[in-house]
């Protein structure tokens, strides 16, 4: 993908959704850290409802630290690994009140040493609790980097570094977000929704694919205009442009 297009491509995604959010509720740096730490391997919507009743009771690195492992497995036990999860909060807030004054630190190295804490948890509180330019790269977003042709590769430390010098600057602060939303909702992992996708004439990935029945040429004509992703697919895939959308 060329620089014009990764520039349209963020232009528009900016357009669309123009302070893009976690799905993750939380109300401190903290909180973020210790939702991130408990969505491995987990919806955000179960984790927010772990937490919806978890952080009235502690929310603090010394309240978690108190209530120790038995006293969080209790909230935490609808996600999955839950027993693992409970010793790294535990034990990353002792680390907190020990190391860091009760703070989460600003460094990736001292994020990096807490348990439970790897790269991706690191970048994601990086990037959204203290707005640095940090690219978390989770499933979705190898998965749309590497399907766009905006950052392909391998691993994910290689999807990572290209997306940190592919994402013009302006936009690498809320290009996670829009990446990780875009395949969340969009550029599914079985079946991409290329036929409502804002980026569909961007994208370098060829087998665009749609579950709208392609229509008799006369109506496609008629509904080519009606849209910017439905012009964007009429260069590309006349016969799959048109009528209706996906459920
Ligand atoms: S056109 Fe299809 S493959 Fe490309 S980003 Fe959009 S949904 Fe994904």
């Amino acid at each position: 993908m060329n620089r014009d297009k990764r520039a349209e491509m963020f232009r528009r995604f900016k357009a669309t959704n123009p302070e893009p959010r976690t799905e993750l509720h939380y109300g401190s740096a903290f909180e973020l850290l210790i939702a991130v730490i408990l969505s491995a391997q987990a919806t955000d919507v179960s984790v927010n409802k772990a937490t919806e009743r978890l952080f009235p009771v502690a929310n603090t690195p010394d309240a978690l630290w108190k209530l120790g492992v038995e006293g969080i497995i209790p909230y935490i036990r609808t996600i999955g690994l839950y027993n693992t999860k409970a010793r790294n909060v535990v034990a990353a807030c002792q680390m907190l009140c020990e190391q860091h004054d009760g703070e989460v630190p600003q460094q990736r190295e001292a994020l990096e040493a807490l348990p439970g804490v790897g790269r991706k948890t690191a970048n994601v509180v990086l990037n959204t609790a203290f707005g640095q330019m940090a690219m978390a790269v989770d499933t979705h977003i190898f998965r749309v980097s590497n399907r766009t042709g905006l950052a392909p590769g391998k691993t994910v430390l290689e999807v990572e570094s290209r997306l940190m010098r592919m994402v013009p600057r302006e936009y690498l602060v809320d290009a996670h977000h829009w990446l990780l939303l875009h395949g969340r909702y969009v550029c599914l992992a079985r079946t991409p929704r290329c036929e409502e996708c804002l980026i569909a004439d961007l994208c370098d990935y060829k087998p665009k694919t749609t579950r709208v029945k392609p229509l008799k040429t006369t109506r496609r004509k008629a509904s080519a205009g009606k849209s910017g992703a439905a012009l964007a697919r009429s260069d590309q895939e006349p016969a799959a442009s048109g009528k209706g959308r996906p459920a």
